[in-house]
């Protein structure tokens, strides 16, 4: 059975579906998506041989290895030109997805849509969007076992909106929105934050601008949460 998360992000897809999943593991959203969608194609990128031998096997056990291309490489590297409408990146850091799409961006000419599901660092994915001519169009933030997953859609435009330092941090959509899953990551954020300025503050050189910025983040929280009260 795929992940709610996954199943969450696969309805941001747009017909006609041609898109790539890279970091895909054991390919489970793209045999998904194809099961669901009769004329969706595929092309699962993974960097690792054990994931890229796992995707494989799945494809092949759906038997859709017609519609769907396992290939084995960094990021975008798998991609040639103009090939797919959508990409998926999910389960990775916000790091992580940013450096991959800035390594490929020549690939990206032909991308319509980028659904994008960072398990940390929300923010650098808004900006790298923001920065990029992506506008964010769809937000959503959901709890599963335990964790709490971000998914930010961002569509290609030639204007696009300039986001704030909160909407960065919060996700415009996100902060509209104020779910309950929402609320209570915030508040468990400010006490994240609250802990790391006092170990911040016992460090032999205190790195100031880090313990401000946290301290600015922390007030952001709390008018977002007292907001709420
Ligand atoms: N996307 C799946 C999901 O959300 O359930 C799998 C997430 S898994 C935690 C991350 C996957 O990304 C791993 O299988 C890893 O091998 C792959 N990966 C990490 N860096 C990558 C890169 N630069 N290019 C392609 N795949 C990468």
């Amino acid at each position: 059975m795929l992940s709610k998360r996954l199943e969450q992000l696969a309805k941001y897809l747009k017909q006609p579906i041609q898109f790539a999943d890279i970091g895909s593991d054991h390919a489970f959203l793209p045999c998904y998506v194809c099961l669901e969608n009769p004329t969706a194609t595929a092309i699962a990128g993974e960097v690792n041989q054990g994931p890229f031998e796992r995707a494989k096997q799945t494809v092949v056990e759906h038997e859709l290895t017609d519609r769907i291309e396992v290939r084995k490489g960094n990021g975008l590297d798998v991609l040639t030109k103009d090939e797919v409408n959508q990409i998926t990146i999910a389960g990775m850091g916000g790091k992580l997805i940013c450096t991959i799409l800035d390594e490929g961006k020549e690939k990206l000419s032909s991308v319509k849509r980028l659904i994008l599901q960072p398990n940390i660092d929300a923010q650098l994915v808004r900006k790298w969007l923001n920065d990029h001519q992506y506008e964010v169009v769809a937000e959503e933030i959901i709890s599963e076992d335990g964790y709490t997953y971000e998914i930010i859609v961002g569509d290609h435009q030639a204007n696009t909106t300039n986001l704030s330092e909160k909407e960065l941090l919060f996700g415009p959509f996100l902060l509209q929105e104020q779910s309950t899953v929402f609320m209570d990551k915030w508040t468990s954020e400010k006490e994240k934050r609250i802990k790391l300025i006092d170990q911040m503050k016992k460090a032999t050189s205190i790195p100031e601008e880090k313990i401000d910025r946290l301290k600015e983040e922390i007030t952001w929280i709390e008018e977002v949460i007292q907001h709420d009260n």
